[in-house]
């Protein structure tokens, strides 16, 4: 355990005990697992400003070449460091232990190795001008300076990695807000940039509350740009008060698993629990809603339930674990709020799987659940309850599939199960949704720009869509000098 550690901010290269202490208990038992100070608005001015200073003086001389190095650099140390950091996400999140061990925690170091090494990045480009032939330009990707970044609390490190890799190796500097829930994996980031030699100011992270420490990022005039992670109702608030600004928003979503007839139906029952049951369906993508094609629905649904049977409850630290804690009260309340709605608009719950007596006392635990018997109107088939809550539907056919798919305001994720390749591809390209899996659910890669269409967000993160974002354009135009294209051009005013 890393009982009464302190998390401070960390502001122009140090780090700060300053500001509210906040005791952060785990969801896993409810036990107190370190003490974190929140920023106040002074201190939130002042990493700006170390952020802003920063950028003009020190980082914006790094080459690209150097950023990656750092980088690369990183991602070795939290390599080095793997365990702790699984520990302190799993602690703080409630996530299974084996889930930061294999997933959450490598693939943040993964993606952080993609950014020190990724080629495709350049920061300018040559271009010439069809109706100027004696002259070229040149196209450059410039920094946007100061970037906020706001994560949310599911996958609290990878969040981080997402943000601040590519936001860096553009060439900005970077202040982020973590969730005031679970804001130690990305302290400790910030902690490992510093010793493997960032400059000062180059990440700042700065504690404490989206009404407060997150709103000051999204106003101050410093910070040109905003990334943003978390709930569609936040993403909503944030471009209420960004003023000019870029902004990029990763929202909430409620993504359709759509299984056919024609499935692997063992794969694909594999594939919709790991696409709901994973995190205890507390991530943006998770496939919520399963769409399962009428002729199979009770074989396919009973199969599913053969499977939830087997998943192991515990104590999430075990890695003999499969379910995870729900990582908030705030947000156990709901998923309970959601199911009891479903229940009372007609959905019945197929299969509920016992989990009582098998975790922890005094911890936030949530059974994996399926609700039955869904229709298009009911608020568990609209809005996310992002939790282990699968809510049933079912299709006659591919075009119906598709319409049920499409039905929400979301556009985050889906999957689509059939053995049909043709089909496959046909249904993934009508879904209203940035990532489409095929026979596949939730695999990240970091080279795949990733975010929603509709209200699952704005811009792309990852690839180097998601490097752009970080990116504001400027264009040289060079003259070679020509009298005849100066003849035209200053004859108009001469
Ligand atoms: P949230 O919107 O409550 O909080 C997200 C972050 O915003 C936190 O750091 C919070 O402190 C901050 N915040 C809250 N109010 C703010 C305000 N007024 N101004 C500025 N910042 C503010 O979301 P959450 O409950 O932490 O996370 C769950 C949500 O995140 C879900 O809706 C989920 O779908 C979404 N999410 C999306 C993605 C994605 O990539 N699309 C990934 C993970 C999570």
């Amino acid at each position: 355990m890393i009982n009464t550690e302190n998390f401070g901010n960390i502001i122009n290269g140090t780090e700060e005990m300053v500001g509210d202490e906040s005791i952060v208990k785990s969801p896993v038992d409810g036990s107190p697992i370190a003490s974190v100070y929140f920023a106040d608005r002074d201190a939130v001015s002042k990493a700006i400003d170390s952020s802003y200073d920063s950028y003009y003086k020190v980082w914006s001389k790094f080459t690209l070449s150097e950023r990656k190095k750092l980088l690369a650099k990183l991602a070795d140390r939290i390599q080095e460091k793997s365990e702790r950091y699984a520990t302190l996400e799993s602690l703080n999140t409630g996530k299974t232990l084996r889930q930061s061990m294999l997933m959450d925690i490598p693939l943040g170091i993964e993606h952080l190795r993609y950014f020190a090494t990724e080629t495709e990045f350049k920061m300018e480009r040559q271009i010439t001008h069809p109706e100027y032939p004696d002259s070229h330009g040149i196209v450059q990707y410039v920094p946007m300076g100061v970037v906020g970044a706001i994560t949310p609390w599911n996958v609290p490190f990878l969040m981080a990695v997402w943000k601040a890799a590519p936001a860096l190796l553009a060439g900005n500097t970077v202040v982020i807000k973590p969730s005031s829930f679970t804001p130690l994996t990305t302290i400790e980031m910030a902690r490992d940039a510093i010793s493997v030699g960032f400059p000062p100011g180059v990440l700042n992270v700065v504690n404490g509350r989206g009404e407060t420490v997150g709103e000051e990022l999204a106003r101050n005039k410093k910070v040109r740009m905003l990334s943003f992670t978390g709930s569609t109702y936040t993403g909503k608030r944030i471009t209420e008060i960004t003023g000019i600004k870029k902004v990029t928003l990763e929202l909430g979503g409620k993504s359709p698993n759509i299984v056919f007839d024609d499935a692997d139906l063992e794969r694909a029952a594999l594939g919709v629990m790991f696409g709901i049951y994973l995190n205890s369906g507390q991530l943006c993508e998770s496939g919520s809603r399963l769409l399962v094609q009428s002729s199979i629905k009770d074989k396919f649904l009973n199969l599913l339930k053969s499977k939830i049977e087997k998943m192991r409850p515990g104590n999430p630290m075990s890695m003999e674990t499969d379910i995870s804690a729900i990582t908030t009260k705030n947000q156990r309340d709901k998923i309970e709020k959601m199911v009891n709605s479903g229940l009372k608009d007609g959905s019945v719950i197929f299969y509920q799987k016992s989990i009582d007596g098998s975790v922890p006392k005094g911890g936030l635990y949530f059974p994996p659940t399926i609700l039955d018997k869904v229709s298009e109107d009911m608020e568990v088939a609209k809005e996310e309850i992002f939790g282990p809550v699968l809510s049933v539907m079912e299709f006659d056919d591919e075009a119906d599939a598709i319409d049920k798919a499409n039905m929400t305001d979301y556009g985050l994720a889906a999957g689509v199960w059939t053995q049909d390749s043709e089909k496959a591809t046909r249904v993934a390209s009508s879904i209203e949704a940035g990532t489409v899996w095929i026979n596949e659910y939730h695999l990240l890669s970091a080279a795949a720009p990733r975010g929603g269409f509709k209200n699952s967000g704005v811009g792309r993160e990852l690839g180097l869509d998601g490097i752009m974002e970080f990116t504001q354009t400027r264009h040289l135009f060079v003259s070679h000098g020509s009298t005849d294209q100066d003849t035209v051009a200053y004859g108009l005013v001469l």
